[in-house]
């Protein structure tokens, strides 16, 4: 009986241990946007479903809600975050070292990696309709929220508004405010307008649409033909009418894709696991949001990834016979 209960003891310590060593967990976290944006969402989709195999791989995942694209890329390259959610634009301009001077100062980033796309980020802007703001070009002159310091928004501003020949100097007021403070000053009559570049429907434009009058605006024009033409990772869209108060009618405009990035600082077996817990539960993750609900495995993995893609992922896709 003693000898028993010595052995059963001695082999729970044992279970316990090689538990421990070959699952000793890892804490992941993923950079995401404002908390009214799609980002943040969709980093907590991913999660999500990621945690719900930690059992099996030992990766526990988080998110931070942050100041968007940038400030992602930026962070995942000074190796304070794992993975982040960038703007396809973003990616492709830090890979390169392209688009803005920071990145061109700081050289092309050959270490970034795509992990997959995600749902389609149109320019929206939101204006009062007592602002009569109709097409971009009517927001010469205007209060302007373009963007805080760090977003791909901010950044995809400053290349379009350059684009249609203008600089800041042509706003009344080129205000930065992060996202989530928009729909408020917008409403209280601090700005006339706000722009960004998010999946659809979002929180924030809801937000803003049902609190006070407000209209979409028109994103088209030579200007934004050469763009598309010139570069992949644009394309031309619509804000569908209907889906915001007050806004029966489709509005034209363009835009980019979300992304999922990460580094090659960011192990094989990590992202492994993080594709798995999203693509072995597919038909789960695109039910987390509404801007998922036309999402394809293969558009996501063959379109808005200009980096390479990481070799964890692409261990997954082949396993799927995906490539
Ligand atoms: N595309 C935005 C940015 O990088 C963020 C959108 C969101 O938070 O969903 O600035």
């Amino acid at each position: 009986m003693k000898l028993l209960s010595t052995f059963a003891a001695a082999s729970l310590v044992a279970t316990t241990f090689t538990i421990g060593t070959a699952q000793a967990a890892e804490f992941i976290t993923i950079g995401t946007g404002g908390v009214t944006g799609v980002y943040y969402p969709t980093g907590g989709a991913i999660c999500r479903l990621v945690n719900k195999g930690r059992k099996e791989h030992g990766v526990r995942c988080s998110v931070e809600s942050t100041g968007g694209s940038v400030y992602n890329i930026n962070t995942i390259r000074g190796g304070e975050l794992d993975m982040g959610v960038a703007q396809s634009d973003w990616q492709f301009h830090a890979y390169n070292g392209s688009g803005k001077q920071a990145f061109i100062d700081a050289g092309p980033y050959k270490e970034l990696r795509a992990v997959f796309s995600v749902h389609p980020e149109p320019i929206s802007i939101v204006a009062r309709k007592d602002a009569n703001i109709k097409h971009i070009s009517d927001l010469v002159g205007k209060r302007v929220n373009i963007g805080n310091a760090g977003s791909g928004t901010e950044a995809t501003w400053n290349v379009v508004w350059n684009a249609m020949g203008h600089t800041n100097k042509d706003l009344k007021l080129a205000a930065q405010m992060k996202s989530s403070e928009t729909p408020g000053a917008l409403c209280d009559n601090k700005i006339d307008a706000f722009f960004w570049l998010v999946g659809n429907p979002a929180a924030l434009n809801k937000e803003a649409t049902t609190t006070c009058e407000a209209n979409f605006v028109a994103v088209d024009g030579p200007a934004v033909d050469k763009l598309v033409g010139e570069f992949p990772f644009y394309g031309t869209t619509v804000i569908p009418g209907g889906m915001y108060r007050g806004n029966p009618d489709d509005v034209p405009t363009f835009g980019v894709l979300a992304s999922f990035v990460s580094s090659t600082a960011t192990s094989a077996d990590t992202i492994y696991a993080v594709v798995k817990g999203v693509f072995d539960n597919f038909a789960d993750f695109k039910k987390l949001h509404p801007a998922f609900g036309h999402l394809t495995e293969k558009d996501m993995i063959s379109k808005g990834n200009s980096a390479p893609l990481h070799e964890g992922a692409i261990r997954y896709y082949k396993e799927r016979g995906w490539m």
